[in-house]
């Protein structure tokens, strides 16, 4: 999927996930744009190109960092760096939901170091499918957004 729904559908996630924490939502957005560390072309991969094109040349595309491998590494530095449990949970977010939506546009190796592909679809990048996601993941945070400005909002005046 394109780099927009890659943040866009963990953001609506962790926006119900968190009732509209805007920045757990945040964290979920920039996280969902990790795993493509492994493109130089991606949105991540352009800012940091040294990093992308050493992770391309050694590992590939959509392996290592498209696995539980990296899920499980990232929950485990979130440990060990002692961040609060709800933004692992929200990085945890963003990158399986990009491992999930990539397995809709050709695969990823869900099971790496394994070689075998897990494929749940073979959608075009920038196709229907990948607009109607970025489309639920942007009212899906809008909504929520709104909704914990109200419930802020009602809590102010309230007390
Ligand atoms: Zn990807």
């Amino acid at each position: 999927m394109s780099g927009r729904t890659h943040a866009l559908v963990p953001a609506g996630l962790a926006s119900v996930v968190f009732q509209g924490d805007p920045l757990l939502t945040l964290t979920a957005a920039l996280a969902g744009l990790a795993p493509d560390i492994d493109e130089p072309e991606s949105v991540i991969g352009q800012r940091c190109w040294l990093l992308a094109w050493w992770i391309k040349y050694v590992f590939g595309h959509r392996t290592m960092s498209h696995s539980l491998v990296m899920v499980a590494l990232v929950a485990l530095l979130g440990f060990c760096v002692a961040l609060p449990i709800p933004f692992i949970v929200a990085i945890c977010v963003g990158v399986l939901s990009h491992v999930v939506l990539d397995a809709y546009s050709g695969g990823v190796l869900l099971w790496w170091p394994s070689k075998t592909r897990w494929v749940l679809g073979r959608y075009p990048v920038y196709g229907v499918l990948d607009r109607i996601l970025m489309g639920i993941g942007v009212l899906l945070t809008i909504g929520m957004l709104i909704v914990r400005m109200q419930i802020e909002m009602g809590t102010i005046q309230n007390g």
